[in-house]
């Protein structure tokens, strides 16, 4: 049903792909002038986190916009990496010696993770984290080659042990880091929008930096939707108009920096090497959960546009948009202009 709403609107994703190929298309979120939107913004998880949501009751309002936000803090200290006291640390601190009991929230999230790994054949790995500890890309620092072979040796989704009676965790072998960056944004938009529908709310855009939900539609109208040019800031690639989905970017742009080789070192490493995955600049999920397409566009863009496009083809209500290094947009079966097909 998700993925008939937006294939309803085709007509006009055909027109917006148009217009990439003529010049490129400026991002054009129409305004709105009725005081009944409310907007709310923060930054969480090392991200802008946005919020609107239509809403006549304006004394709910603000209590549902730091309702919402609210998750996004308590998602972060329970599974940041950067932080000593969440439950990721605790368990790359103890699951190697045994089972640790942990939160329903964080079960699902690692489930979740598995279930990508398996799809992906190994593609995502929140154990990247071995290696991907060793970067840091504010100060332009990565891994020795020594540092890499020690991590490589320790990156494998299948040392997680997760065992659902008993909701505990326990990793195979020490040394092992989890990082949960390339899915806990989904997890905590789809949290998000589980509180906006409990407080009543039919139409809201909520987004954590690349990742985002829309719930319904803009009243009467689509959402517009802008995928990054990966190489420009304020120019779309594409802009889709959709409701009532997940929408996932992964990027080559958000975190990197240009080593002394004039490679782009940046935050999508490849779990089979510990390096920069090359070949895509960017990818967009388009599916009914943030969970499941925030993993998924971080799987697509280590897996590249054929292995990635195969994936997902074979995933009932997901499609995705790619764009290559040479700036090639690769889309899959539903998002393709009727009139090729
Ligand atoms: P963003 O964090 O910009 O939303 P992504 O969803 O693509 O972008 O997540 C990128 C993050 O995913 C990285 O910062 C890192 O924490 C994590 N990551 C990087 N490579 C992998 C991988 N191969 N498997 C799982 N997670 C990864
Ligand atoms: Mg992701």
């Amino acid at each position: 049903m998700k993925e008939v709403t937006y294939r309803s609107f085709i007509g006009r994703v055909r027109a917006a792909v148009g217009c990439l190929v003529a010049a490129g298309c400026l991002a054009a979120y129409p305004a709105v002038a009725s005081a009944e939107w409310y907007r709310f913004s923060d930054t969480a998880m090392t991200t802008p986190i946005e919020l609107e949501f239509w809403t006549e009751n304006k004394e709910l309002a603000n209590r549902v916009g730091n309702d919402v936000l609210a998750v996004f803090h308590q998602v972060d200290k329970q599974m940041s990496r950067y932080r000593e006291d969440s439950e990721v640390s605790r368990l790359n601190r103890e699951a190697a010696a045994g089972p640790v009991p942990v939160s329903s929230g964080l079960f699902q999230v690692l489930q979740k993770a598995r279930e990508i790994s398996l799809l992906s054949d190994g593609a995502f790995d929140v154990t990247f984290g071995s290696v991907g500890y060793f970067y840091d890309f504010r100060t332009g620092k990565k891994p020795t080659d020594e540092q890499i072979r020690s991590g490589l040796s320790r990156v494998n989704f299948r040392d997680v042990i997760l065992d659902e009676t008993n909701r505990t965790v326990k990793y195979r072998q020490p040394g092992i880091k989890a990082d949960l960056g390339g899915i806990a944004k989904g997890y905590a938009v789809d949290l998000g929008v589980e509180r906006l529908v409990s407080h009543g709310i039919r139409h809201a855009r909520l987004s954590a930096g690349g990742d985002m939900r829309l719930l319904g539609d803009k009243r009467g109208r689509p959402w517009y939707v802008g995928i990054r040019d990966p190489r420009s800031e304020d120019r779309n690639a594409v802009i889709l108009p959709l409701q009532d989905v997940a929408v996932s970017t992964s990027g080559d742009y958000e975190r990197f920096f240009v080593d002394e080789a004039g490679d782009r070192v940046h935050h999508i490493l490849s779990p089979a090497t510990g390096k920069s995955v090359q070949g895509v600049q960017s990818v967009t999920i388009i599916g009914e959960n943030a969970l499941t397409t925030d993993g998924l566009s971080t799987a697509v863009f280590v897996l590249g546009p054929e292995k990635g496009l195969e994936m997902v083809e074979r995933l009932p209500g997901i499609d995705v948009v790619i764009i290559d290094d040479q700036r090639m947009m690769h889309v899959s079966e539903g998002l393709v202009p009727p009139q090729s097909e």
